[in-house]
């Protein structure tokens, strides 16, 4: 399977998605400070195989943004670099992420609300699988913005933590919900309770140091501990970004997954999953079985070609697309 670089993934400033005034001045902002030596990029490798034998897919995001996307040769997991630093990183979260992704300035309710309909979708997939019992349960969860996932949980009786480095959001499920929440990650966490439960929601494509954290993770996990990681999945693109590998391209996710790429990666680290899909919602546990790593290079490079393909054909309505998924998009 050869080399898939995207034209249209050049890197052009054209963002891909339609913006506010908000979004394209922290836009102009990200790039002046790209351009003065403020935000600096650094040269990564693949965080399983550990070396960088790789083809380059696309060189910008969905904003327009410098993003260069990279596909592993040996294994197929995704992965930024050149990427920021995590000084430039921790500056970028702080200043323009929220304003840039979300186009508002302040956690708001609703906000807060679309939140914790992602913690009944979270809490539904558990129950639905025979998971977990989260009624009693103690569920912490790691990058929790302003809680409300965590807050869905809490109602269905179980004993709730959030942890996160935004403090607006922190502030905001604290004193408006009432929830536990602390300014932090992981490594800072003050209570050493193994929880039941850990969420990593739309988190763990954004962490630089992803086998640190995922050592953290066993840190505090037992034998029993759940892990559940949502992150958006590389082959739902055609369901979740309109077939368009570009409006799912953002500049703060250091890797992208299949749930194939995110089973390998957790097996490195003595995980192994328990149920999972390509959306991706997945859970884990540890295991002490040692499990071969599934190169998904030539399955994703497919994927992607065929819905780079079927963009340009017209589908007109939900029915010919699920004939066009069955037919070329089933791996
Ligand atoms: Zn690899």
């Amino acid at each position: 399977m050869g080399i898939i670089k995207l034209k249209r993934l050049e890197n052009n400033n054209a963002p891909e998605l339609t913006l506010n005034k908000l979004q394209l001045e922290m836009i102009d902002l990200i790039n002046q400070k790209i351009e003065s030596g403020e935000y600096q990029f650094e040269d990564t490798e693949c965080p399983i195989c550990h070396h960088k034998n790789r083809d380059l897919i696309g060189e910008k995001d969905r904003y327009g943004l410098y993003f260069p996307t990279n596909i592993c040769l040996t294994c197929g997991i995704w992965y930024t670099s050149p990427r920021m630093t995590q000084l430039s990183y921790n500056k970028f979260y702080n200043n323009e992420q929220k304003k840039l992704y979300v186009g508002i300035e302040e956690p708001t309710e609703s906000y807060f609300l679309r939140q914790k309909r992602k913690g009944k979708k979270i809490y539904d997939f558990l129950q639905k699988n025979n998971i977990l019992n989260p009624d009693s349960s103690y569920v912490l969860e790691v990058g929790c913005a302003a809680g409300g996932i965590i807050d869905f949980f809490r109602e269905k009786g179980a004993k709730v933590k959030g942890i996160d480095l935004g403090e607006q959001y922190i502030d905001y499920g604290r004193n408006l919900h009432g929830l536990d929440l602390e300014v932090g990650t992981l490594k800072s966490l003050s209570n050493s309770k193994k929880p039941d439960l850990i969420i990593y929601s739309h988190v763990l494509e954004h962490i630089l140091d992803v086998n640190a954290e995922i050592e953290l993770i066993k840190h505090f996990s037992s034998d029993n501990t759940i892990i559940y990681i949502e992150v958006p999945g590389i082959k739902e693109i055609h369901k979740n970004y309109d077939m368009n590998i570009l409006k799912y391209l953002q500049n703060s996710h250091t890797f992208h997954f299949t749930l194939e790429s995110l089973i390998n990666l957790m097996s490195t680290h003595g995980f192994e999953l328990i149920k999972g899909n390509q959306y991706v919602r997945s859970t884990f546990k540890l295991t002490n079985r040692v499990l071969p790593l599934q190169n998904d290079h030539d399955q994703v490079v497919k994927y992607i070609k065929r819905i780079e393909k079927g963009r340009l054909i017209p589908l007109p309505n939900r029915a010919y697309r699920t004939v066009f998924e069955k037919l070329f998009l089933k791996f």
